[in-house]
């Protein structure tokens, strides 16, 4: 129960690793708010929370609005009563090679993943410095570095590296540990959505072997958003069985 006492928003937080990752911090003791795009989908994720006997509170809506970010930061202070932690999680892919990418496909992977991550992590920043304590986690990918067909994923994934390391060197001496997790080929319905192909293109270029685990990326997001991560700032963190070393 490392978390025990702590205040998280998780986004994302419907499916996959945001869901895997909203689960592992209530079993470590924290109480969430939860945000996805779609209701349904996030009030199940609340009943499944409340029976590890923690509590969350749905807030659905689109992260690529700040008025989300304000509502999931309000959710925290007002019906929890404080925030520690922020894990954004939400995210989106609209692949297509540059030569034929969409002027709409750009602009709305970045909205989603990188306007979406400098909107709540702002708001939660402005409550955090003040309190002197605050934990932020932010997935990027290890596709930042450059993938083909990803020019607009990469593009977002590099920009919350470059808005995380800005926000860590300031805020580490406000007590607000900010860091990235970059998650390799994971099982969600995300990759599950690409051509077998592609699935084992990808599964040839793991030294492991094998596709990795939503709970392998949350028990990382769980161990920085710790107290026994309170040393470590601006790092970036790959959890991919070695794809990336
Ligand atoms: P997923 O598609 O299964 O889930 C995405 C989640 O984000 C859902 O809950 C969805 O509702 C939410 N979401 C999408 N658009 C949103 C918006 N505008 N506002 C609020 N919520 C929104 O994806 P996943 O595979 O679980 O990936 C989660 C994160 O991890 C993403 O940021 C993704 O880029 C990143 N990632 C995934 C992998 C992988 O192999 N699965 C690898 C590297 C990085």
């Amino acid at each position: 129960m490392r978390l025990k006492g702590k205040r998280a928003i998780v986004t994302g937080a419907s499916r996959g690793i945001g869901r895997a990752i909203a689960l592992r911090l209530a079993e470590e003791g924290a109480d969430l708010v939860v945000n996805a795009l779609h209701a349904e989908r996030l009030a199940q994720v609340v009943k499944e929370v409340e029976s590890l006997g923690r509590r969350a509170i749905a807030v659905p809506g689109d992260v690529g609005s700040c008025e989300t970010a304000k509502r999931l930061v309000d959710a925290a202070l007002t019906e929890l009563g404080g925030l520690e932690i922020l894990v954004n999680v939400a995210g989106i892919n609209r692949d297509a090679m540059l030569h034929k990418m969409t002027r709409d496909q750009w602009d709305e992977v970045l909205r989603v993943n990188l306007i979406g991550t400098f909107n709540t992590t702002q708001a939660a920043a402005i409550h955090m410095r003040e309190a002197g304590y605050g934990r932020i986690i932010n997935i990027s990918s290890m596709s930042w570095l450059g993938n083909i067909g990803q020019a607009n994923y990469a593009a977002s994934k590099a920009g919350i590296v470059g808005l995380s390391k800005t926000a860590a060197r300031e805020l580490a001496k406000k007590g607000v540990t900010v860091n990235v997790v970059c998650p390799g080929f994971i099982d969600t319905d995300m990759t599950r959505a690409l051509p077998q192909n592609i699935w084992q293109l990808m599964m040839d270029k793991i030294p492991m072997g094998q596709v990795g685990d939503p709970r392998d990326v949350a028990n990382l997001v769980a161990f920085l958003a710790s107290d026994e991560a309170r040393y470590l700032t601006g790092e970036v963190i790959n959890v991919s069985g070695g794809m990336v070393l």
